[in-house]
């Protein structure tokens, strides 16, 4: 028998659109709450690898983004030192198996505002905004879940099941009592926007690069910014142990920074810098009764790779067709549990090990350490079926036949 409640998502970023949207289109009734009063622009996310674009494709949502953002079929690793481009891998060596043989780069809060652009207004596409979740309690058909309205008054919303998009900080997971598990880096990482043009000042730069240097690594990304206003590049740097938000952000040291990285005549033009906490954890499972956990809620991890809204957009996709199933008593509740075998495993045998290997490999301080690591990736790269391996791994194609897998 189909269930009557609607499903609550905590959260209205990127993952819980993504799951609105695919609940929406198998005909499930949702309530999204977002504490925030209106959509963030977050910049932290903006590379959607080829299966994501896929998916966002199965949704009605590439031929709306596809314009809007740019495509990266080439990324470059380069070795600060050297000053040398070790390797380049190209996505169009696996157009044989891609319908988009690129990633995407697309800033995540501009997926949100076009979901909500495309179906925010409709009465069943119901996303509150200043509504935020302040706790829950499980029952034996249903889930409650205490709310603080934007009057700052309180209300208990009834629903089938709960899924906490909330991020990082996850109050539905730690409601649900799941341990979160892993570590956090002792750096943080500070990324700044720039509308300095690095392709047209070294042909070696593509839209995506890797930098690797013993004492300060770095990532360097196209993005398409706010048109008429240029494109912006990105760069994502660790920052000192010992160094404060404060001092990080300061326009001397953001300066000084960006010189150090690529050094130029005159000052660097800043759009925004941002410093991150990063972390690498797990939720030990996605599922706990009648709460389920997707995106950042379920696992964090550092950006290089660009994995974290990647996976969670997974998890949605995944999540949704198995809830839809469940919600009209098409087939039991253990089939949510097949949800989190699966995701958990992608998350932590593939995106949490890639991640932690990325950053090994660009911050390698033991020169000969280095050079071995350096001079495989280039021979990956110079092979073309090692190449291919490599790219359905970063791609993270890999993780998602892996998680397929699991029964
Ligand atoms: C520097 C950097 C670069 C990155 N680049 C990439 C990249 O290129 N590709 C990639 O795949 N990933 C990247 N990531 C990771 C990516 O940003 C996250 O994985 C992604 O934002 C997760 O989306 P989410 O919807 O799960 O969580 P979030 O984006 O954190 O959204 C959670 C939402 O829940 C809301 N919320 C929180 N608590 C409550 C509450 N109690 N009640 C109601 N609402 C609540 C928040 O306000 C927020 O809107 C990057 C991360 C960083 C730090």
């Amino acid at each position: 028998m189909a269930e009557r409640d609607p499903v609550i998502v905590a959260g209205g970023g990127p993952v819980a659109m993504v799951l609105a949207l695919a609940l929406h289109r198998e005909g499930v009734p949702f309530v999204a709450l977002e504490t925030l009063a209106e959509p963030f622009v977050d910049q932290r996310a903006a590379s959607y690898h080829p299966p994501t674009v896929e998916m966002l494709d199965s949704l009605g949502l590439a031929a709306e983004i596809v314009p809007e953002g740019l495509k990266a079929p080439v990324y470059r690793f380069h070795d600060r030192l050297s000053r040398e481009t070790v390797a380049e891998f190209d996505l169009g060596d696996l157009a044989d198996e891609l319908s988009f043989p690129y990633v995407l780069q697309y800033e995540q809060y501009k997926l949100v505002r076009k979901i909500l652009a495309l179906h925010g207004g409709r009465a069943d596409f119901d996303v509150r905004f200043s509504h935020t979740v302040t706790g829950l309690a499980q029952h034996a058909d249903h889930v409650t879940v205490d709310v603080e309205l934007p009057d700052g008054t309180a209300e208990t919303l009834r629903g089938s099941w709960l899924v906490g998009c909330d991020g990082g900080r996850s109050i539905v997971r730690k409601g649900a009592g799941i341990d979160f598990v892993g570590f956090t880096y002792p750096e943080k990482f500070i990324k700044i926007g720039t509308y300095f043009d690095y392709m047209e000042q070294d042909e070696r730069v593509a839209y995506r690069n890797y930098f690797s240097a013993p004492d300060e690594w770095g990532n360097l990304f196209k993005v398409a910014g706010e048109p008429p206003l240029p494109a912006i590049w990105r760069c994502v740097i660790p920052m000192r142990v010992d160094e404060t938000e404060e001092e990080a952000t300061r326009e001397d040291a953001i300066q000084a920074r960006l010189q150090r990285f690529f050094p130029k005549d005159g000052d660097y033009p800043v759009a925004y810098a941002n410093v991150y906490t990063v972390s690498q954890c797990v939720a030990e499972t996605f599922r706990k009764g009648r709460v389920l956990l997707a995106g950042d809620s379920a696992h964090v991890n550092n950006p290089i790779g660009g994995m974290g809204l990647n996976g969670g957009i997974h998890d949605a996709m995944n999540l949704a067709s198995k809830l839809a199933a469940v919600w009209r008593g098409e087939a039991g509740p253990d089939l949510l549990d097949l949800y989190s075998r699966q995701r958990h495993r992608a998350a932590a045998d593939f995106t949490q090990a890639q991640t932690i290997a990325n950053k090994k490999q660009l911050e390698e301080r033991d020169p000969a350490v280095r050079k071995t690591r350096l001079d495989e990736l280039r021979r990956t790269a110079e092979d073309r079926e090692a190449a291919r391996t490599y790219m359905r791994r970063a791609q993270l194609i890999e993780s998602l036949e892996a998680a397929a897998a699991v029964t």
